[in-house]
């Protein structure tokens, strides 16, 4: 045992606690980084003081963040926007689709790429495929000049950090219009929108903000043991792109399978009245506390 422990606040006075080996600590020109081995939840990665991704638990939330919209929809999924993502676990779920032709992967912070691919090589996916157009930048500012020059993707996928820091602008009510200018027809938005549990606001304020722009909106949910509670999914899309609760498939992953893909879109009670009673005040909710 190390005997060195960290722990992230997940909310107002609760903890997760990890005894930790350091692998790689940090401060990038937009984060704080950590890379940690923990006996329960193997390698991770720690960014301003909130745990990312773990070789434990990874697989649940990458495996419905994929494979929900790509099976949901009724067309084959050509191209596909990662927004975020650097540990390129939505990259290597995305790769199992042979009917993707094109992966643009938008990534604001090289450094947390770099550590990903050295500590972290076994999740990620092929940073060498063909198919792939990795560009390091800002999310926002992609999005923003894709809506101007009208190229459009079957699945765009937001796989950012919790609204802190750099990630904020991707919470903000414009951004949202530029993501609706760069879906297809049938093309569907789905984006990781916090922990009710813990940041009661973010899921509501998502949906919301997604239904400004587009009238096909839904959420659902998978559990995260290392992120402290069921985790939400948003989806967005026009009409067109039709119901995504119903798989086309029978794929089945480590957590992923057609029951549990539409059983995901079955909401607690609470999570229905956290939407009912939203009060919208259209203010990004940065409700994430940290300390590191
Ligand atoms: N799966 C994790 C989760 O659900 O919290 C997130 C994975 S990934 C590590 C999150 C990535 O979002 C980070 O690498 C971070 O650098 C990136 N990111 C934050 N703000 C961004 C922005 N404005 N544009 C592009 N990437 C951004």
């Amino acid at each position: 045992m190390t005997g060195y422990w960290w722990s992230e606040r997940i909310g107002s006075g609760y903890t997760h606690g990890y005894e930790i080996e350091l692998l790689l600590e940090e401060r990038t020109p937009f984060q704080n980084m950590l890379i940690f081995e923990n006996a329960q939840w193997g390698k991770g990665l720690i960014l301003d003081g909130i745990v990312q991704v773990t070789e434990g638990d990874e697989f649940i939330y990458h495996e419905m963040m994929v494979h929900v919209p790509v099976l949901g929809r009724r067309e084959a999924t050509r191209s596909v926007l990662i927004i975020g993502g650097a540990d390129g676990c939505v990259l290597r779920e995305i790769q199992r689709y042979d009917s993707v032709r094109e992966i643009v992967q938008v990534e604001l912070d090289e450094a947390v790429l770099r550590a990903c691919r050295k500590y972290l090589p076994e999740l990620g996916g092929d940073w060498h495929d063909p198919r792939l157009e990795l560009v390091i930048g800002d999310g926002a500012e992609y999005v923003r000049n894709a809506a101007e020059s009208g190229r459009k993707f079957d699945l765009i996928i937001l796989d950012s950090t919790d609204p802190i820091g750099p990630a904020i602008v991707l919470f903000e009510p414009p951004f949202h219009r530029d993501l609706a200018a760069c879906l297809t027809d049938t093309g569907v938005i789905v984006r990781q929108s916090g922990l009710p549990v813990t940041m009661p606001r973010v899921m509501p304020f998502i949906r919301n903000r997604f239904l400004d722009v587009l009238p096909n909106v839904h959420v659902y949910l998978a559990p995260m043991p290392t992120y402290g509670g069921e985790i939400a999914f948003v989806t967005a899309a026009r009409e067109e792109a039709g119901d995504i609760s119903t798989p086309s498939s029978d794929y089945t992953g480590r957590y992923y399978n057609p029951a549990i893909h539409s059983a995901s879109f079955v909401l607690p009670t609470w999570w229905q009245e956290l939407i009912d009673n939203f009060q919208d005040d259209g203010q990004v909710p940065i409700e994430t506390k940290t300390y590191f």
